[in-house]
């Protein structure tokens, strides 16, 4: 693709400043590769409160949708922290634009640097060899579901008092569950072709309807790979007992929220991890991690997940192995080299080899 339109959404605290290292390094593989980007910037989350009032502003709706991908940085921070149910919160950016763009499955790829093996909290042994993919549904489920809170409900409070009732809805339908199955059976044909299908079946409906579907659709269609069924609970302790069993992890969308950050632990670095999401049309790109709001404005935040991102979004929006592949081999090679940010660095860092945003950008640009 000659020119290829980007959607940039910067966001909230450290969102600015990586964002600017994964347009740097787009560039680069572009001019490297014969692709180049034009890029429009929208607003969403806190900055887009402050703005609009609003965390998804129409404007951003539109920019998106005109777009050949969306790139994310992140949203939120103690600023627009509320428990008022009526304010706006910058995570409705975040799920307004999932849902409004149709983006169901979240992927979010788990593998080592192996120069970082040492920085998991983990044995080296227990962490050699993870390699999983964890699929998530993204635009059903508890978080989408109706939800509803009342006031001075008689008998709510203690000893019978008036006091406070709320409740939020887990729903899910058939299509929803069908869709996400074939995205993690598709994405297990492309690796190990095992997947682990995670629910909480011995207590919720949904579960069951969920463990049900999952295994028709893979008796129909897809019989050839391996297909486990796992326990919310149990899942939490396989995956930090024996995370290189795994290959691709599917599961709905509380709990794949959770157990990807688990296993993005694993890792040793949340600045590490890319994600995307992806629906039927326009595919979003991300950071796994927060705005780290404790950083911000500091230039000290690791910008390889954004990077990263940007090699997924080359690799699934605009079928470009080859430049995805290039941006993994320049981060890996800068790894290897030792070079690190704050949050991957160790003990055995040596001080000139602690690098910034900026700087962390530009060594992989000058490995590609
Ligand atoms: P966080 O991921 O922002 O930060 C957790 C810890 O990891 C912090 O110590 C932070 O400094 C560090 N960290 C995160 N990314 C880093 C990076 N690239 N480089 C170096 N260190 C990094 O999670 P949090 O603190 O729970 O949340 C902060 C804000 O981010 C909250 O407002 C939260 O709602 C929001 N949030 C947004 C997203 C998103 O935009 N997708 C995801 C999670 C949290």
């Amino acid at each position: 693709m000659a020119n290829c339109k980007i959607c940039l959404l910067p966001g909230d605290g450290i969102g600015p400043e990586i964002i600017a290292e994964g347009c740097k390094v787009l560039d680069a593989v572009g001019a490297k590769r014969g692709m180049t980007f034009a890029y429009t910037e929208a607003l969403i989350g806190g900055c887009a409160i402050d703005a609009c009032g609003t965390a998804l502003p129409q404007e951003t709706l539109d920019a998106a949708n005109v777009s050949d991908a969306v790139l994310l940085a992140a949203v939120g921070g103690p600023k627009w922290d509320t428990t008022d149910p009526d304010a706006p919160r910058p995570e409705q950016g975040l799920l307004g634009i999932r849902k409004a763009l149709g983006l169901y499955t979240n992927l979010r790829p788990v593998q080592i640097f192996s120069a970082l093996a040492d920085a998991s909290t983990l044995k080296p042994e227990i962490v050699d060899g993870v390699d999983m993919m964890i699929v998530r549904e993204l635009t059903g489920g508890l978080y989408f579901g109706k939800r509803e809170r009342f006031y001075n409900e008689e008998g709510a409070g203690t000893n019978g008092a008036a006091g406070q009732r709320a409740y939020d809805t887990l729903e899910y339908r058939e299509y929803e569950i069908e869709r996400i199955a074939r995205q993690a059976f598709e994405a297990a044909r492309k690796r190990r072709n095992k997947v682990t299908s995670v629910d909480k079946a011995n207590v919720l409906e949904t579960s069951r309807m969920w463990r049900e579907i999952v295994h028709r659709v893979h008796d129909e269609e897809y019989p050839e790979a391996e297909l486990e069924d796992l326990l919310v609970d149990n899942a939490a302790m396989q995956l930090i007992n024996r995370p290189a069993d795994f290959d691709v992890v599917m599961t709905e969308n509380m709990f794949g929220d959770i157990l990807s950050d688990e296993a993005a632990q694993i890792t040793g670095s949340l600045g590490m991890l890319a994600s995307a999401s992806l629906g039927d049309g326009v595919a979003l790109y991300e950071p796994s991690h927060g705005s780290a709001p404790d950083i911000a404005g500091r230039g000290v935040a690791n910008p390889l997940a954004q990077i990263l991102s940007v090699e997924m979004m080359l690799r699934y929006s605009f079928n470009r192995g080859d430049a995805a592949d290039d941006i993994r081999r320049a981060v890996t090679a800068v790894l290897d080299e030792g070079w690190r940010t704050g949050d991957i660095k160790d003990a055995d860092t040596p001080a000139d080899h602690v690098v910034g945003t900026a700087k962390m950008g530009d060594l992989v640009v000058e490995r590609l």
